[in-house]
């Protein structure tokens, strides 16, 4: 009475069957993962078509060598990564400014890292300043934000990739809090 497929009672033979659809399915993920492409989709495909699914996986190109050509200088090694990229492959720096986009004249800002002009400590980490106003330089298009640092009383051209947006506060309250 009891059903044999493949010499393994029915029961063991579907245990066998999704055992080995659910390790197809990792393996499809991690590789997925590592090219920056769904890994909960090709989790699934790899746990329905197997060995095709894997195929398919290993051939697929990764996702940044397809689509993000367009690349950029990383502000801190200058090593070329890609637009979108938000922390450095050479230097392991991050990348992300928050709020870049809402980054307007006048605003508070605080700045991401410690910036040196000619030897000299410009910014400190972590310093507020306020953005004066925003000038392109055709030369460095990037470094727009004309920046006021309080200790020095200097201004200095900064990208955005230099700071983060803090809020749209009224500078002056600012000014006196920190003299
Ligand atoms: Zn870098």
């Amino acid at each position: 009475m009891s059903n044999q497929i493949l010499g393994m009672s029915e029961g063991t033979f579907w245990v066998v069957v999704f055992a080995e659809a659910f390790f197809m399915a990792i393996i499809c993920a991690l590789i997925a993962n590592s090219k920056n492409r769904s890994s909960l989709g090709y989790f699934i495909c790899g746990f329905f078509f197997g060995l095709i699914a894997l195929i398919i996986v290993a051939v697929v190109p990764r996702v940044d060598e397809a689509f993000s050509q367009e690349q950029r200088k990383c502000p801190y090694c200058l090593g070329n990564v890609p637009v979108r990229a938000t922390k450095c492959k050479h230097c392991g720096s991050s990348l992300v400014a928050k709020g870049v986009p809402d980054i307007a004249e006048g605003d508070l800002i605080e700045i991401s890292r410690e910036i040196k002009v000619n030897e000299q400590v410009a910014f400190k980490k972590g310093e507020k300043a306020r953005v004066e106003f925003i000038d392109p330089d055709p030369e460095r298009p990037e470094n727009k934000y004309i920046v006021l640092s309080i200790d020095l009383n200097k201004r200095f051209r900064l990208s955005k990739w230099d700071m983060s947006f803090i809020d749209n506060v009224d500078f002056r309250t600012f000014l006196t809090r920190s003299t």
